[in-house]
């Protein structure tokens, strides 16, 4: 039983960012609540509201990382073995987890303009058409293409796409499984292109989340990245290999509760806190050994991903939090969250 718990838990990988306090907190005099001990992959949570004397909540996870943290270490050492295997035609999925403010979007896409602080996304862009570009040429050929979505109130809208008001459906087939119809899907031909692609997502998302009078943290958005490959195989004959790379930037973990929420925001955190728990649910059985039934089909965001989730897939869950004690509550839902997926 160790040995099929521990073949799984390769595939499923749950690790914490702790991000640094911001210019305000650090203005406002805020102290910190969450500490990485990153030798021991291990956070200590201390309750601003503690007696005097107790200790620290501590939580163990598959890697930590804590304020200092360079985007290209948490891309090596988290992203890259995901995006090799993409290459080389398995699915993965990279999720970032957390509450609004805590370091999701940074984690993911960064700041596009400063080669340090490039996130997790373009830097897998990087690495795809450099790793094409060496092999590449007269023995393989390569296209690759990207797709964007999101997912607000558990519909599915086009980021790439006339008009991202419209509501595509899922659709499912014996061929390709799960799929959403009428995608748009964009073929790139460099880093570059595929970061236009994206920064173009991007502004759609906006304008569609002021045409609905929605907020883009209280949706999902999904990039995807489908590297398909076509060469021959040792059997001397031309076999086509195809693996998708989906990057996750997840709503906003944060409970709506607090801030007294009626009506559609409430219909809008329903939802929210429906995938997220599905999400931690399909991972949690993804992990536990003795799960037999994966139970993907509880939303939109777990059937879509359905393919790239478990089997022969890489995901790793990134769950970000912020250092400052207003935010315990918060940082201790996101570690819960986190240690369940992992744990069992
Ligand atoms: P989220 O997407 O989870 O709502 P953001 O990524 O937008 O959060 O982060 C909130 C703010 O904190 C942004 O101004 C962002 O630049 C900053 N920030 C987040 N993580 C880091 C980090 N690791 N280092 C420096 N600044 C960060
Ligand atoms: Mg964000």
């Amino acid at each position: 039983a160790s040995q099929l718990a521990s073949k799984k838990s390769e595939a499923v990988r749950v690790i914490v960012r702790i991000r640094p306090l911001s210019k305000t907190e650090i203005a406002d005099g805020r102290e910190i609540c969450a500490r990485v001990d990153t030798t021991r992959m291990e956070i200590a949570l201390h309750n601003p509201k503690a007696a005097p004397g107790e200790p620290p909540k501590l939580f163990t996870f598959d890697d930590t990382y804590g304020p200092d943290t360079l985007q290209k270490d948490i891309y090596d050492r988290s992203a890259a073995p995901i995006v090799d295997s993409v290459i080389d035609g398995y699915n993965g999925t990279i999720f970032a987890y957390g509450q609004t403010g805590a370091g999701k979007t940074h984690t993911m896409e960064g700041v596009p303009d400063v080669p340090e602080l490039r996130g997790l996304m373009p830097n897998a862009f990087k690495h795809i058409f450099e790793r094409i570009d060496t092999t590449g040429g007269t023995e393989r050929q390569y296209l690759v293409r990207a797709s964007y979505m999101e997912i607000y109130n558990e519909d599915v809208r086009d980021l790439l796409g006339k008009d991202v008001t419209t509501r595509l459906e899922l659709k499912e087939s014996v061929d390709s499984g799960v799929y959403v119809k009428d995608l748009t899907s964009v073929v790139v031909k460099s880093a570059a292109e595929v970061d236009a692609v994206l920064q173009a997502g991007k502004r759609n998302r906006v304008t569609g989340a002021t045409a609905m009078n929605a907020q883009s943290s209280r949706s999902h958005a999904i990039f995807t990245v489908t590297v398909e490959n076509q060469g021959k195989g040792l059997d001397g004959k031309e076999h086509i290999c195809v693996g998708k790379l989906n990057m996750v930037d997840l709503a906003g973990s944060e409970r709506q509760a607090k801030t007294g929420a009626t009506g559609i925001r409430l219909k809008e955190a329903t939802k929210i806190n429906l995938s997220l728990s599905a999400l931690g649910n399909v991972i949690a059985a993804l992990i536990d050994p003795k799960s037999s039934h994966i139970p993907y089909r509880d939303s939109k965001l777990t059937r879509l991903l359905q393919d790239s989730l478990g089997g022969n897939t890489k995901t790793v869950m990134i769950a970000n939090c912020g250092p400052a004690g207003y935010n315990y509550d918060e940082t201790l839902s996101t570690l819960r969250y986190a240690d369940r997926a992992k744990r069992i």
